[in-house]
């Protein structure tokens, strides 16, 4: 809600589905959900929550790939590290968004099919330009989230996943090389969301793209004129 609130998103029309999940999924009016698992562990039912968002990769391979087709559809903030799609990615093509979509290790990115705007979450850089951390940490209570430099956070990660260790075995951090956005979980990241750690070889787009570009000009030679 403080998501929507800040980036003045509209609300989702909803139908229970017999599940607590709520909205279904990520839109372009929904830059964050906490997706909802019931899952059995240990022999016991579990109710496991998990917030999905954008997470601001360190080498994003959504912006590789926009690159390709658009330059500047996809930028990434030099300072904060946040990666923001820009008013540019409404000249990418359905497909070329797809390529996009494709290309996000975490299934993040949405489209709106009447503007071809594409949407996710901004790291509230506006706020931050301000010096306010993200409104979903701002509007957190009990401190599940945290926002900070980077040395610092992974301190902190570090800290909890040694005390959460102690209770929960196969306790872990996401991807804390790859992304801005770190989870701790308790158990399988796979038992909170198919897409909640990249699938291997996600992050390999230097060497995806260094192929693409050794192909086009093979490609265009074969051409006909
Ligand atoms: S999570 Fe997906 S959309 Fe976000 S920066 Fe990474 S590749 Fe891009």
């Amino acid at each position: 809600v403080a998501c929507k609130q800040w980036n003045g998103l509209k609300g989702t029309i909803t139908r229970n589905h017999g599940s607590h999940q709520n909205p279904s999924d990520l839109s372009f009016n929904t830059y964050k959900l906490v997706r909802f698992s019931e899952v059995v562990s240990g022999g016991k039912l579990c109710w496991y929550f998990f917030a999905d968002q954008c997470r601001h990769c360190t080498d994003p391979p959504c912006m590789a790939t926009a690159d390709e087709y658009v330059s500047g559809a996809i930028t990434k903030n030099s300072k904060t590290g946040a990666v923001i799609f820009t008013s540019k990615s409404d000249k990418l093509t359905v497909e070329q968004f797809n390529a996009v979509k494709e290309a996000c290790p975490y299934n993040i990115p949405r489209r709106d099919s009447a503007t071809g705007l594409m949407a996710k979450c901004t790291m509230c850089s506006d706020r931050l330009d301000k010096g306010y951390p993200p409104a979903c940490v701002k509007s957190c209570p009990t401190g599940a989230m945290n926002f900070g430099d980077r040395d610092e956070m992974l301190a902190l990660a570090k800290k909890r996943l040694a005390e959460a260790k102690k209770k929960h075995r196969k306790a872990q951090l996401l991807d804390v090389d790859e992304t801005r956005t770190i989870f701790l979980v308790a158990d399988d990241p796979m038992k909170y969301h198919e897409f909640a750690v990249a699938k291997a070889g996600s992050f390999d787009m230097d060497r995806k793209m260094a192929l693409k570009k050794m192909i086009r000009p093979i490609a265009n030679i074969l051409r006909p004129v």
